[in-house]
């Protein structure tokens, strides 16, 4: 397995509030919003709580992984309840775990998890969004979601109240296969299709992800940029 992991903070953010966590056979990122550094510390908070719990727990990752989030969604709970500069934090956590033949990701929020197999990407993560969830009622366009002005809004989010519930997706994985794990810095910039060309280049996991982080650039940067690449032994 080769991993290539690139976060940036764009060309407008003063600060990244994006985190990242990398040791396999765990991966994970989370966007932290909030105003001043509360993004910051929510981002890092969960991913720090998620580690904590795996990287001391055996047993199923389907059973794991969801005690995880909830672990990590008290603890940013709590801590914005505690210190007033932090009220109101919250963060994505799209977390994953590869397994021999499969892989297994909790996820809150509008940060993404793909699949490139073959020539195909495909998102496996459904976003918490006001804007994706009347795209997937057919009431707006992929097209008309990407200038909508609530493209922003989440529905679901960490840390933001006392409980949330991950969405929880297993997946068969394949020899040569590549998983995405990205924030919205990058798909708020870049196509599936311009993703997808990316991507399916040969050349190495950490190129691939310093390219796309690049190319969000390109585009404007608006925000801050991560993305974890896995490519597995073709
Ligand atoms: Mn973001």
């Amino acid at each position: 397995m080769h991993v290539g992991v690139k976060t940036d903070v764009g060309r407008v953010r003063r600060a990244n509030e994006d985190a990242y966590w990398v040791s396999p056979p765990w991966f994970a990122v989370a966007d932290g919003m909030g105003g001043h550094a509360a993004g910051e510390v929510a981002s890092e908070l969960a991913i720090e709580s998620v580690r904590q719990i795996l990287q001391s727990s055996t047993g199923a990752a389907e059973e794991l992984i969801p005690a995880a989030v909830r672990h990590a969604n008290a603890t940013v709970w709590h801590r914005s309840r505690s210190e007033p500069a932090l009220k109101g934090m919250g963060t994505t956590l799209t977390l994953l775990k590869l397994e021999s033949g499969r892989c297994v990701i909790g996820h809150v929020g509008d940060s993404r998890c793909y699949l490139f197999r073959g020539k195909t990407l495909r998102q496996l993560t459904d976003d918490h969004s006001v804007v994706a969830e009347l795209v997937r009622t057919g009431t707006l366009s992929a097209n008309e979601a990407l200038e909508h002005p609530q493209r922003n809004l989440l529905t679901r989010a960490l840390g933001v109240g006392p409980d949330v519930k991950p969405d929880i997706l297993i997946e068969e994985v394949q020899p040569g296969d590549k998983l995405v794990l990205c924030t919205d810095g990058l798909t708020s910039m870049l196509s599936d299709d311009e993703l997808c060309e990316i991507v399916s280049s040969s050349l190495p996991p950490d190129t691939l992800a310093s390219r796309l982080v690049h190319r969000a650039n390109e585009r404007g940067g608006s925000d801050n940029i991560t993305v974890v690449i896995i490519q597995l032994e073709g």
